[in-house]
């Protein structure tokens, strides 16, 4: 990107954010030959790039598709997704020869550096002729005729497209704001209400007293919240739940129901511990065999089944069974922004075209990335998302 060292007024695009999408769509404006400008109010572009995937980046999901990702209207991600495909994206991350490798799940992963994706995406903006505003705050939007007028505080610029590229809520100390759902409201487009996604779980009190000090313990778990169901890890932590599992089934949780935990996945609890039924065993020294020791001495202290299996008797095995199979927690809270991965809810798509990104009331007005009601599992699909809806309104806009 170069710093506008006379910086002009008008322009083609201007894209506020320069995080995943709003680089992504930059460059692909920039080079279609149109004049764009990327203003960005934090000192460093891309932090959440930077710190993605433990500095690794997982950039994209070979296997993203609708169906991993959520959203009021489930179709509308269909189209970018398919016209900018996790294929594309690994091409261009091949053509700057950055190594990378497949972790698990079709996960793509930086082998060194989720720097090496940030300064692709600069490179790929500079090939644009992308100018740049950098730390510059926005104060406020208006329309004038057919433009945009956005008053920033190195003074006002106009553009004929302007794309809303300012990401989510979570990780406020690197950047985020709610900018983008103001403007959205200011114009007339609804919010879904926006909450934290891909977030650890808070125990409640009670289960905090008897499971707090497990931190560290990770088992093999699967957990359904309603029509959702992830089997991966489920982690302990000294406030409550965390690993893949609980972070996949955070961005289902509604705040009230119970999750059901899966503590030995793929195997019927009440058979496996019929077959000791009759052993002077202890039925935690038995759990121990699946799960860890102190989870099993912890979980059957408190649902009051700490005894041998030859006393438990067959009512206690099989409910006992039952609970290993489907422990039911209820969840005090999510742990909020600072430790989310992504915010869920953003600007309601049904005004926005899924071919375009753009507000189908506001000519010219788009709204690319996070900031966008639409929110993927954790593994890679979030840039997935944003790359192709970035990708799908720097064709147009
Ligand atoms: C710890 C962590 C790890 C993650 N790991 C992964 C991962 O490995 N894989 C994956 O797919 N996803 C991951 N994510 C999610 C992913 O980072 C986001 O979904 C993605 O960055 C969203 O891209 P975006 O461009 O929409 O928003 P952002 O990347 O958040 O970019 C928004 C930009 O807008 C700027 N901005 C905000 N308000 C204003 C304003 N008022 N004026 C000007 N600029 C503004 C911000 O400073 C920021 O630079 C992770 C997130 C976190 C927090």
């Amino acid at each position: 990107m170069a710093e506008a060292a006379a910086l002009s007024v008008n322009w083609d695009v201007i894209v506020i954010g320069a995080g995943a999408a709003g680089m992504m769509c930059a460059a692909q404006a920039g080079q279609r030959g149109r004049r764009v400008l990327l203003i960005e109010h934090y000192h460093v572009v891309g932090e959440k790039i930077r710190i993605s995937g433990g500095g690794r980046c997982n950039f994209t999901n070979v296997n993203a598709g609708p169906a991993n990702f959520l959203s009021q209207n489930p179709d509308f991600c269909r189209s970018a997704l398919a016209r900018y495909t996790p294929t594309q994206f690994v091409r261009l991350v091949e053509s700057y020869g950055i190594a990378y490798h497949e972790k698990k799940l079709g996960q793509l992963f930086c082998d060194d550096s989720a720097l090496d994706i940030i300064a692709m995406l600069k490179s790929e903006c500079a090939r644009g002729g992308v100018q740049w505003r950098m730390p510059c705050a926005v104060d406020g939007i208006t329309r004038e005729g057919d433009r945009f007028v956005v008053a920033t505080t190195h003074g006002s610029v106009r553009c004929s497209s302007l794309v809303i590229a300012t990401g989510g809520l979570t990780v406020p100390k690197l950047g985020a704001t709610p900018f983008g759902y103001r403007i959205a409201e200011q114009f007339g487009l609804a919010v879904v209400p926006p909450k934290p996604a891909l977030v650890p779980l808070a125990f409640a009190p009670d289960a905090l007293a008897r499971y707090g000090d497990l931190s560290g313990i990770s088992v093999d778990a699967e957990i359904a919240c309603g029509e959702a169901r992830f089997r991966e890890n489920l982690l302990f932590t000294h406030r409550g739940l965390s690993g893949p599992a609980i972070l996949q089934i955070s961005s289902y949780w509604n705040g009230r129901a119970p999750l059901a935990i899966n503590l030995l996945p793929g195997l019927d609890a009440t058979m496996w511990l019929r077959e000791h039924a009759l052993s002077a065993a202890r039925l935690d020294n038995v759990l121990a065999e699946g799960l860890p020791k102190r989870l099993a001495q912890r979980w059957c202290a408190a649902h009051g089944v700490a005894l041998p299996m030859s006393v438990l008797g067959e009512g206690r095995l099989r409910t006992a069974g039952a609970q290993l199979n489907r422990w039911e927690v209820l969840p005090s809270g999510t742990l909020g922004y600072n430790k989310a991965e992504v915010t869920s809810g953003g600007v309601d798509t049904r005004r926005l075209s899924s071919k375009t990104m753009a507000a189908t009331t506001v000519p010219g007005l788009y709204f690319i990335g996070e900031v966008v009601d639409v929110t993927g599992w954790l593994g890679g699909y979030n840039f997935q998302w944003a790359w192709a809806s970035g990708h799908a309104a720097g064709q147009v806009a």
